[in-house]
Parts: structure tokens; sequence; C-alpha cells
């Protein structure tokens, strides 16, 4: 059976693309929030600003049947770089930006899908239960708005994310842990030329470290990076210092966590073989979830998508989102695709029929409920 949500096509797209010309690097969301607030003023709608850094993460609410499930639909306001001046180019359904930019459709696609949403509902009066909707800032560079966010004030049974990529019907069932660690390797400096006998290179010592360790595609579950290294200060000196960070992550938190042992393992080995030393830190960044197919959130969201004739296809996701946190915090949710592609690119593109789409995916959601 399919539903028909009265979606006003024209009217999404000129939000969107009033959205994605504001430009809104991470803690720079600003003109996101003073495009959405008259719009929450303007249909009634209660809203509060929720300080985080040097931004704000912003929360509306709209009252409904109480006897029905509180849903909690979540985005973050936030693009990638560059971002600014961004010229989006539409041809025939489709929307890039002009190939300078990003085009900021992760995730203002979703932003403007929710704000359809909200018009409808206003408009036709369908029946709905109590509603959040939530808008993040600085998720880009490691879900920091959502992190400081007090999700105990949210009264939501189920959140819905939308923040992911592809057809609209993809439905984020798993996403990984994921660690980080700061290698700092000291060796011993010494003349390059004159005695290198007498020095332990920390240059050598980090490579052979990072050569040994589980690296790339671990299993199926688990992946690890060294992504970032540094060391040394002439070519005469034997180098005295090196630091390398690498991340770890795993659906399974216990890989992520024998990953990190063999890590630790085989730098301790290597510098006490070589002669340096190591200290090693580690921060955990978020922690992963995993739903079954037959949870309720999970047949809630599939059934919501078949009912507006799509077809859910169930992902285990490679990287952290807002659902990661929200999941944490004991609300259950799923990151459903909102059609955004090539994200994080400057031909990232997305075709007008998936925001649509995904509004309406909206509106059976709330229906649902
Ligand atoms: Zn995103």
């Amino acid at each position: 059976m399919k539903k028909k949500y009265e979606i006003d096509g024209k009217r999404l797209q000129n939000t969107f693309i009033d959205l994605v010309k504001r430009p809104s690097p991470s803690w720079e969301e600003r003109p996101i929030i003073e495009y959405l607030v008259p719009i929450f003023n303007q249909l009634g709608i209660s809203w509060s600003l929720h300080p985080c850094g040097q931004s704000n993460n912003l929360l509306a609410r709209i009252d409904g049947d109480p006897d029905r499930k509180t849903l909690l639909f979540s985005c973050h306001m936030d693009t990638v770089v560059p971002c600014e001046n961004i010229r989006p180019v539409i041809r025939g359904g489709k929307i890039t930006s002009d190939g300078k930019t990003v085009l900021g459709g992760d995730d203002k696609a979703a932003i403007a899908a929710f704000i359809e949403a909200i018009r409808v509902l206003h408009e036709t009066g369908m029946p709905h239960g109590p509603l959040e909707f939530l808008f993040s800032c600085a998720e880009e560079i490691g879900l920091c708005g959502i992190k400081c966010f007090d999700l105990s004030i949210l009264r939501a049974d189920y959140a819905f994310v939308f923040d992911s990529g592809g057809d609209i019907g993809g439905i984020v069932l798993e996403a990984p842990s994921q660690l980080t660690m700061e290698l700092f390797v000291k060796g011993r400096a010494a003349h390059a030329g004159m005695e290198p006998e007498k020095g332990v290179s920390a240059i050598r010592t980090l490579s052979e470290i990072i050569t040994r360790i589980p690296h790339g595609r671990i299993d199926k579950y688990t992946t690890s990076n060294a992504g970032i290294i540094s060391g040394g200060k002439a070519t005469n000196i034997v180098a005295e210092n090196a630091y390398c960070k690498l991340e770890v992550r795993s659906i399974k938190p216990e890989r992520m966590r024998s990953t990190e042992a063999r890590i630790r393992r085989t730098a301790m080995e290597t510098v006490v073989r070589l002669g340096a030393k190591v200290s090693i830190t580690r921060n955990l960044e978020y922690s992963g979830f995993s739903l079954k197919e037959t949870s309720p959130i999970v047949k809630m969201a599939a059934e919501a998508v078949r009912s507006i004739g799509k077809t859910p296809r169930f992902e285990s996701s490679g990287g952290g989102s807002d659902t990661n946190i929200i999941n944490r915090a004991g609300i259950k949710a799923v990151n459903l695709s909102i059609g955004m592609r090539a994200v994080h690119t400057t031909g990232e593109y997305i075709y007008m029929r998936d925001i649509v789409a995904g509004a309406r995916l909206v509106l059976a959601l709330i229906d649902s409920a």
C-alpha cells in the first residue's frame, strides 16, 4: 500500500538551495540557526539553543498525542570544507556545486526534508505524537555537538538520524567504535655523520613499529590506519623523537580492544629491541552500536520505507555519526539514507527526488508511530 504525503517539491528545493548557500563549517553554524529559528517562530514551534563550544545545538519540539510514541529526528548543521560561496547548479533534478566546493547536501538535505515535513504537518493537520527535532553542530570534526548535548532532556522513544548516503531506503544497523592512539617514540640523538652508532633513531624505530602493527582492513569488522606521522629535525641528526597518530575501528568492541593490545605489544617489543622508548595515549572517540533487523525501531523504519514505495536496505557503516552517541545514551537510534552522494568531495551531488522521498519518509515515520 503506497501512501501519498503532500510534499511541495518546489518549496522543498528552495529550502535546500537556501540552506546550501549559507556556509556552515564546523563551529560556524549560526547562519543555519538564523535561517531555521524564524521558520519555527512562524509555525509556532518551540525551540531552544544549547551552547556547545563557540556554537549551539538547536532543539525544536512539537507537541502531539501523548498516547503515541515520541520520535526524535536528528541531523547536523555543519558541513566539511571547502564550503565558502557554494553555488548550487540544478540540472534535470540533479543538484551539484560548481565544482569548487562541496555541495553540503551532507547534511542539509536532511534539514530541508525535516522542515518540509514540519510544514506539511502544520498544513494538513495530520495526527501525530510528540516530536523532537535536533540539529547538531560540529558533527564533522568528531561528533562534538552531540557529545556535549544533554541527551537526558530528550523524551524520545526512538531516534531517526538522517545522515547516510545513497538511495532512500538505506537503514544503518551497525556502526563501529573508534579509538585513536598516539605513539611518542623517544630514541637518542647523535651526529649522523660522526658517530651514528651512538644514536638510536626514533624514526627507524617508529617505522618498524608501523610496518609490524595490524593495518588497513584487519577483518570483516575491524580497520586500522596510521594517519599522521612526524619526527626528526635534520638529516645530520639521528632523530631523537618521532610521533604517530593512528585509529582503530571495529563493529565488535572486543576486536578493537584486541587490536589495540597488539599495537601496544608490538610497540613495546620493538622499542625494547632497538633501545628506544615509547609512550602511548589512547582515546575512545565514540562507541559503536548494533541493532537487529527484528528490533522494533528497525521494523518501524523498514515499514515506513515500504509505505512510500521504496525498498529497505540494511547496511553496516564504517564510520561514526550522531547515531552512535544517541544509541549510547540509551535511545534506540538508526541512521537513514537521505540521498547524498560522493559526500566530502567537490563532486558531491544529490537528486531532488531523493530529498522529496526523504521528506515523505519523515512523514511516514511520524504517521506510523
Ligand atoms: Zn553527515
